[in-house]
């Protein structure tokens, strides 16, 4: 951290959550840091586990559970992902695995 008017790194934490210069006596507020993407991240995973056993086989209803909590490329993304890592989950048979390949490339139509 270094002071954002003079460049000086001479600075010091106040207890009124802002930092001060030492040599120019500049003053600003400490940066917001933005934890909103570690919310979706936290609710994707979250979402993952609930949908990767769930009786839902199509991408239609999985997207629309999944669109209740996340925006719509999310959604999308995320509901491809469950139907193609259930494949891989299950063992499944070749034509099973076709069949839910198929159904993942419709969440993105
Ligand atoms: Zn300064």
């Amino acid at each position: 951290m270094s002071c954002p008017k003079c460049g000086s790194g001479d600075v010091m934490l106040l207890p009124s959550n802002e930092f001060a210069c030492k040599h120019c006596g500049h003053k600003w507020p400490i940066p917001q840091v933005d934890y909103s993407w570690v919310e979706v991240e936290v609710k994707k995973a979250r979402l993952f586990e609930r949908y990767i056993d769930a009786p839902i086989e199509t991408c239609e209803r999985l997207l629309a559970e999944l669109a209740k909590e996340l925006n719509e490329r999310d959604a999308r993304i995320l509901a491809a992902k469950i139907l193609l890592m259930r494949a891989y989950r299950r063992r499944l048979s070749q034509s099973e695995l076709q069949r839910l390949h198929a159904e993942a490339d419709k969440c993105f139509q």
